[in-house]
């Protein structure tokens, strides 16, 4: 198949898989600029499924980049309010949402970290209301990536531009089930395997989940009420959207106040452009009270003093050691796929839709049940092929869950 054959499946998937697109539905859709020949494939397919407009948003690493080096310094507390607020004016009158991920992970690497944590907050801040209408399914909505130049060198460091690229198109095609016969005939049965394992799991309503492996000897608590979620998603608007393209993890919602013990990283986390590698922490009732990391250490530190729930978890999430991400033994620097190659907990804000009930629950119910709210949401991989899994009953007695990575 020609590059060009596949883009379009992926278009193709992006649209009918990952969206779910309806006829008459608005589309709003993010992109990296060097992502413009995927713009225009999922532009088509949305119209041809009926879409009534398509709005795209282009960034620019180069324009990013000009802000760091020449806008005054006070400005980096500003962020855009009114296009979020258009943002979350489109959802709420029932607009799909799509990005398409690939931006370069080290484009802010040697820019001051002061200036990025303040331009990442205010971000969040005014983010946060047009982000809560997608992460609480209002609306249905997926990602996919797109293979920059820049992201493919990062990974790739020794291969030529055009090899580089040409590599990690081939690990996304790959991953997003693009090479398959039939790719949304693949993902439908990604999603039923996925829906067996959280209908088992939520069927065994543990209390606890425990981890053992190297440095990692770690009790995570999972909240009252939790569901546990992977895959193919009913949105509030009844349409069945595939979040996230690819996805191979199955996650639920621990209890921000009981989580204790130790745990260790087993791969480098990849944040803002700083590789943070080598994580270890201590949580005492929920909170981490100590952690260290063997590179980037200062920007870890930074992270988890952005509010109090940073030192919290918001998210456990379990992958297979054999997942096919995991199989291509590639580091992405990314977190979409990354996080799908080992199981793993995020620290900071967890997801609503992960509680029975929880997107009509008041805040403070929520926080009752041990759900944890922060600015942020970060997930680093805590599994591998020498981790296991044990399900902890209420009674405090307990089963495998999983065995040396992967599933019992
Ligand atoms: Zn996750
Ligand atoms: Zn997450």
């Amino acid at each position: 198949m020609t590059h060009e054959a596949r883009l379009d499946l992926l278009g193709q998937v992006a649209v009918n898989v990952g969206l779910g697109l309806r006829p008459g539905q608005e589309l709003v859709l993010t992109a990296p600029l060097d992502a413009v020949p995927l713009v225009r494939r999922i532009t088509e397919h949305a119209y041809k499924a009926g879409a009534s407009l398509v709005t795209t948003l282009l960034s620019d690493d180069q324009a990013a980049l000009a802000r760091y080096q020449h806008a005054p310094t006070e400005a980096f507390d500003y962020a855009p309010a009114w296009l979020f607020k258009g943002m979350a004016e489109a959802y709420s009158g029932g607009a799909a949402r799509l990005a398409i991920g690939g931006d370069n992970p080290a484009l802010l690497a040697d820019q001051d970290p002061d200036k990025v944590s303040r331009a990442n907050r205010a971000r969040s801040v005014a983010y946060r209301p047009a982000l809560e209408l997608i992460t609480n399914f209002d609306i249905n909505w997926s990602i996919v990536s797109y293979a920059t130049p820049a992201w493919a060198a990062l990974m790739f460091p020794d291969l030529s531009a055009e090899a580089a690229v040409a590599k990690l198109w081939d690990a996304i095609f790959a991953a997003s089930r693009i090479d398959r016969d039939d790719p949304v005939a693949a993902w439908a049965e990604h999603n039923a395997a996925l829906h067996a394992r959280t209908t088992h799991l939520n069927a065994k309503r543990y209390d606890a989940l425990h981890f053992t492996g190297p440095g990692t000897d770690l009790r995570v608590g999972l909240s009252e009420g939790h569901l546990w979620l992977g895959g193919a998603e009913r949105a509030k608007n009844g349409i069945v959207c595939n979040p996230n393209i690819p996805s191979e993890e199955v996650f639920t919602t621990p209890h921000l106040a009981h989580v204790d013990g130790l745990v260790r990283s087993t791969k480098p986390l990849s944040y803002g452009g700083t590789l943070i590698q080598d994580i270890a922490v201590r949580f005492q009732d929920g909170r981490i009270v100590d952690a260290t990391a063997s590179a980037g250490q200062s920007v870890l530190h930074k992270v988890l003093d952005t509010d109090d729930g940073a030192r919290r978890l918001g998210e456990v999430a379990l992958v297979p050691n054999s997942s096919p991400i995991s199989a291509s033994g590639l580091l992405f620097y990314n977190t979409l796929y990354d996080e799908n190659a080992a199981s793993h907990i995020a620290i900071g804000q967890a997801y609503r839709t992960c509680l029975e009930g929880g997107t009509t629950a008041s805040d403070e119910e929520l926080a009752r049940r041990g759900a944890n709210t922060s600015l942020i949401h970060i997930d680093w991989m805590i599994g591998s092929g020498q981790v296991d899994v044990d399900g902890v009953r209420t009674d405090g007695s307990r089963e495998p869950v999983m065995r040396a990575g992967e599933w019992v």
